[in-house]
């Protein structure tokens, strides 16, 4: 099976599990796992943020982050399509009270002028806005990427109104390989930072968060009142580390691959369009809300992927899947009988 379902389904290989084998652990609630707190000053250095937080799961760092960032009935700013919104289980009202303002974004983004627009007055009929949170690369944006200076505008937009403004940087890492920038620059914009070793990095689990040292303080409370205190995590934490030096530059060859199969899609006869390909995610649309049916028959070809709305497929490249791979997915599409 060739799985692009998600970037999710990696397997740690050889030298990843000897690396974690080889972790030095404790335990963390103490703040006695060394694996951990190199993981997080190795984070934190390279963002040039004071701190960092290694929790179990991206859901967990972004729930985390906006429960810090605000309080019950204050309101969250973001794109409709955000993760956030869609795909965490309704935490925003869940774990922070919080009400959402929804953006209708290009592709999961969201630009400056609708933010400011979406400000609240001061008056006592509306929910205060208190949080921008942004998505780069946007999953449901097909792995699009933002422009830094649109970033910029948003960023003096929330200094200027007091809001906080949170960065969910799943595939963080896709967009700096991409659009060729630091995380330095993202480091120097955002409140807090939430990054996954889980999706291209190609770790088992794992996500950190980023921020100064009184939010991360405050964000440790929270992920132990959300039963995220682990122990000896450090062989999880080992994980994460050798995906940081040995995983992000090949994002390219991921990349490299999205663009090869977008292309192949582009002459297939049961392709409506494809939409643009930044990083390492294809969404096309079918004809005729075919969409399910598609992935059934691909799976007959050994091709497993995801329907993401009735006339709309979804490939993610990722790093189990080898050029000799990419190219049986192009050869088996350009032959499929559809
Ligand atoms: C996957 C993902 C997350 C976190 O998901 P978990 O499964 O909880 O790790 C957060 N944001 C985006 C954009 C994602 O794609």
């Amino acid at each position: 099976m060739i799985d692009l379902r998600s970037d999710t389904v990696t397997r740690p290989g050889p030298a990843m599990l000897e690396a974690m084998m080889q972790a030095n652990t404790g335990d963390d609630v103490f703040r006695e796992d060394p694996a951990i707190n190199e993981l997080e000053a190795k984070c934190a250095a390279l963002f040039g943020m004071e701190a960092a937080l290694f929790c179990s799961s991206g859901t967990q760092t972004n729930q985390i982050a906006i429960k810090c960032h605000t309080q019950p009935g204050d309101e969250v700013i973001c794109d409709a399509d955000a993760h956030v919104y869609q795909y965490e289980a309704g935490g925003i009202a869940f774990n922070s009270g919080a009400s959402v303002r929804l953006l209708p974004g290009d592709r999961g983004r969201i630009n400056a002028a609708q933010v400011e627009q979406a400000i609240n007055p001061d008056d006592i009929h509306k929910p205060p806005s208190r949080l921008v949170c942004i998505e780069n690369t946007s999953n449901r944006g097909g792995g699009s990427c933002y422009d830094f200076e649109e970033l910029k505008k948003i960023r003096s937009i929330c200094e200027k109104n007091g809001l906080s403004f949170h960065l969910d940087g799943a595939r963080l890492f896709n967009a700096l390989i991409t659009k060729n920038e630091t995380p330095a620059q993202y480091g120097a914009l955002f409140d807090s930072i939430s990054i996954c070793f889980s999706k291209s990095l190609g770790c088992p689990v794992g996500s950190v968060l980023l921020g100064t040292q009184s939010f991360i303080e405050k964000a440790r409370r929270v992920r132990k009142i959300l039963g995220g205190g682990m122990r000896q995590a450090g062989f999880l934490a080992a994980a994460a580390t050798y995906a940081l030096e040995h995983n992000v530059a090949r994002l390219a060859e991921d990349h490299l691959h999205a663009k090869q199969i977008a292309a192949a899609l582009g002459n297939c006869p049961f392709v409506q369009t494809v939409l643009p390909v930044e990083t390492n995610i294809i969404i096309f649309e079918t004809k005729n809300n075919t969409a399910k049916k598609l992935v059934e028959q691909l799976k007959k070809e050994e091709i497993l992927c995801h329907a993401v709305a009735p006339d709309r497929v979804r490939f993610v490249l990722h790093l189990d899947i080898t050029e000799t791979m990419v190219a049986a997915v192009i050869r088996k599409i350009q032959s499929l009988q559809f």
